[in-house]
């Protein structure tokens, strides 16, 4: 939708108190929240950490990587903007300290600063600012989350740029929502209020004064504490929003319209009257989320399985996928070390589905190759994604066509010398859109991956075909390696269909068994495009073929 007000409204939404409150979920359903009534919207994540982004992070400490359209790697709370939102995030849409660092110190080598000595302010301060109003013109809201908590070192500088910023505005442009906790002390049987008082204490020291207040608490938040927060810490009672802990994230929107958070921005930007809002889809979407006919078990044999975060987009896909069929999917994580020493049937008996999602490096693998084939071998519904795909043609050259030492050329140096015949190789050159990129193995290891949409296309008559109601589709990439087209010929032969390759035809993007109820690998990550109104056609049928599989057993 186009822009309806004359000129875009900033939400700066930050977080006191304690981390992980879910301020990225906030600024998500708020983001729901305004399109419901009409306005078109814009998330933006500003982190403060020194990485450029989170490409190089490890998932254990960071969570998932989300990869845009247009190829960037960012934080997975760009995950949540776009499943809430439907708005497609942009490179232009996450920004690091790292980066505006990096940014700052070209432009002085370049000698853009015509001698000046280069400080946080303004120069750091500048280019933050300058990232927050790209793309104002476009949009009603433009909501901004700042990463981290405030009184964080690395976030100075981004508050001191929303300060600025705000005050560079026209009145009433900008406004400011701190997200806090409520903790619930049971000795005394109170919530207590005294955390968040000094959050905004330490907001106000640097010039930010909160419009709105978003307070996590395990119950509601009784008339006295409401008021007493208003009264301490300068903000209307009616912008008090309690955010109580909830069986779903995708009930959040309704959560937060019940509590007022809605009408709270709007009465701050003082726009009234307030169109109504279409609140239907998320009725239908905590319909589908609370009332589901059955029950279906999965696994996802993967390394990072302590940390579910390691693989956010993918557990939310397939609960998508479960909303579509009218089922819970009950995720169990399977180590895939495990499945590596011991009999994989110990551990993957019993679902209805395996699912191999995206990784790196060789650990863990030889126990990934075993699942696919026992995925293969016991007619289980299989889901390979990206790495997950790589390991069932491994698996299929190993144990069908006889290629007894294929394997990765990204797992040969970790084998301890032993070369491994290069099945996936290391992909040095491709085209993307009408342009060919190139890469060398020693090249950097930020943002050198084939990352982004690419095109592909499907065979006529295939599964996916049908899966996808089309042969022409789009899907966002991030990898290194590619399965070689070298064996295409022999594994089709032996049942193994490459379904869709690039539109060059070298690039293998979709493999399917033939003889297999659901048996699929994607060179590609499905799991970023699912949404749960639109959930993802691959996600969609592959609960669907578990849940055939549920009913038979
Ligand atoms: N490590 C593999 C590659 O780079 C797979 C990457 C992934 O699963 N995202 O090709």
């Amino acid at each position: 939708m186009g822009a309806v007000l004359t000129l875009a409204k900033f939400i700066f939404i930050t977080g006191g108190v304690v981390s992980s409150l879910g301020k990225g979920l906030a600024a998500a359903a708020l983001g729901a929240l305004l399109q419901a009534r009409g306005y078109s919207v814009r998330l933006r994540k500003l982190d403060p950490y020194l990485n450029v982004d989170p490409g190089t992070m490890s998932p254990f400490e960071h969570g998932e990587v989300f990869v845009t359209d247009d190829g960037a790697e960012t934080d997975l709370d760009l995950g949540h903007y776009e499943r809430f939102t439907g708005v497609a995030a942009r490179q232009t849409d996450s920004i690091s300290s790292g980066r505006i660092y990096s940014t700052v110190l070209e432009k002085e080598r370049r000698g853009d600063y015509l001698g000046k000595t280069i400080q946080v302010i303004p120069h750091v301060t500048n280019e933050i600012k300058d990232f927050i109003a790209i793309g104002e013109d476009e949009v009603d809201f433009m909501l901004c989350e700042i990463g981290g908590t405030v009184g964080d070192i690395e976030g100075l500088p981004f508050f001191e740029a929303i300060r600025q910023f705000s005050q560079d505005k026209p009145r009433g442009q900008c406004i400011f929502v701190h997200l806090t906790l409520l903790p619930f002390i049971k000795a005394s049987g109170e919530l207590k209020t005294k955390p968040t008082q000094h959050s905004v204490k330490e907001l106000r020291s640097i010039g930010l004064a909160p419009d709105i207040l978003v307070c996590r608490s395990e119950g509601p938040i009784p008339e006295k504490e409401r008021e007493k927060l208003a009264l301490f810490c300068n903000v209307r009672p009616d912008s008090v929003i309690a955010a109580q802990d909830l069986a779903s994230i995708y009930e959040a929107p309704l959560a937060y319209h019940k509590e007022g958070l809605d009408q709270a921005v709007l009465d701050a930007f003082q726009i009234a009257p307030a169109p109504r809002p279409d609140l239907s889809r998320w009725l239908d979407v905590a319909d589908r989320i609370y009332k589901p006919e059955g029950d279906i078990k999965v696994a996802i044999v993967g390394k990072y399985t302590q940390l579910e975060d390691a693989y956010k987009s993918i557990a939310e896909a397939l609960t998508h996928g479960g909303m579509a069929n009218r089922v819970r999917v009950n995720v169990e994580w399977v180590d895939a070390e495990l499945c590596e020493r011991e009999e994989v049937a110990r551990y993957l008996e019993g679902f209805h589905a395996i699912l191999e999602p995206g990784g790196i490096e060789a650990r863990g693998t030889a126990g990934k190759i075993k699942a696919a084939t026992y995925a293969r071998e016991h007619k289980i519904p299989y889901l390979g994604i990206c790495l997950g795909m790589q390991m069932a043609v491994i698996e299929a050259a190993r144990n069908v066509i006889g290629v007894s030492d294929a394997g990765s050329e990204e797992f040969d140096h970790e084998a301890g010398g032993k070369r491994f015949e290069p099945v996936v190789y290391h992909l040095k050159e491709w085209v993307q859109g009408n342009h060919k990129v190139s890469r060398k193995v020693s090249d950097d290891k930020g943002g050198t991956m084939r990352l982004g949409a690419y095109d592909a296309h499907l065979s006529e008559g295939s599964r996916v075909a049908d899966v996808y109601g089309t042969c022409a589709i789009e899907e966002r990439h991030r990898h290194r390696y590619e399965v070689d087209i070298k064996y295409k010929a022999k594994l089709e032969k032996a049942g193994l269909s490459f379904s869709g390759m690039s539109p060059d035809g070298r690039l293998p993007e979709i493999v399917e068994w033939r003889d297999h109820p659901w048996f699929i690998g994607v060179q590609f990550h499905p799991e970023l495009k699912s949404k749960p109104f639109d959930p993802h056609p691959l996600f969609k049928d592959f609960v669907r073929a578990a849940k055939d599989i549920s009913r038979l057993v």
